[in-house]
């Protein structure tokens, strides 16, 4: 299968990232791995302007410097009236330093005065496979919501508190972690490429 056979390294060092990744690809006959297990890599530049891009930067950035198959994501979110942002910007939106709650103050003050009908917006994940020599499959995922003015609930990171989604009646910051992860952009990406690994671990 793989250069370095039967490892595949998940290009996070964030255990729930890891944790979430390991139960939707069990049963896999491979062995998972994470950037923890290679504490002294260079870090991937992500400096493209789309989630895809950034993805596939960073799985062929890891795959070539450890020799194996890897999985990269890149994700964010998408605020139709304001042209997509904060898109690929999503963890620096109010500044270079990541800070979840001066993104949401920045996001909210964006769109003061906007209907509520306006407010469409979508978390977006895209996943890239790659070996050492390239991209061997992508993915995308995403979940659609509304931005609401009032923070709502403690679970979840980032922008969970203000992204409502209709049809369950809550934000994804109200919704318990199970419930978030089985609807959720990374999961929904996820169970796609899934089925990719699975073809070409077969082949
Ligand atoms: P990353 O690709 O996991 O680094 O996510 C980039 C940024 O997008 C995060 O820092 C968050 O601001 C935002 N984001 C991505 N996924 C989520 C989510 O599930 N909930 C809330 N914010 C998210």
């Amino acid at each position: 299968m793989a250069t370095d056979d039967h490892t595949l390294l998940i290009a996070t060092t964030n255990p729930g990232k890891l944790r979430e990744v390991r139960s939707i690809l069990e049963g896999l006959s491979v062995r998972l791995t994470g950037l923890k297990d290679y504490p002294h890599l260079p870090e991937a530049v992500e400096d493209a302007d789309t989630f895809e891009g950034n993805a596939r930067r960073k799985a062929l950035h890891y795959a070539k410097l450890t020799g194996c198959w890897t999985l990269a994501d890149d994700s964010g979110l998408e605020v139709d009236v304001l042209g997509g942002a904060p898109g690929v910007h999503s963890a620096r939106y109010a500044g270079e330093i990541r800070n979840d709650a001066a993104n949401n103050a920045k996001l909210i003050q964006e769109l003061a005065g906007v209907e509520p009908g306006e407010r469409k917006a979508r978390f977006r994940c895209t996943m890239a496979l790659a070996n050492p020599t390239g991209i061997l499959a992508t993915a995308s995922g995403v979940l659609e919501g509304l931005i609401v003015d009032e923070a709502r609930g403690c679970n979840g990171f980032g922008y969970d508190p203000h992204f409502f989604v209709p049809q369950y009646g809550m934000t994804t910051a109200e919704m318990p972690a199970e419930q978030k992860n089985r609807i959720s952009h990374r999961s929904r990406a996820l169970a796609a490429i899934r089925g990719r690994i699975e073809e070409l671990i077969a082949r």
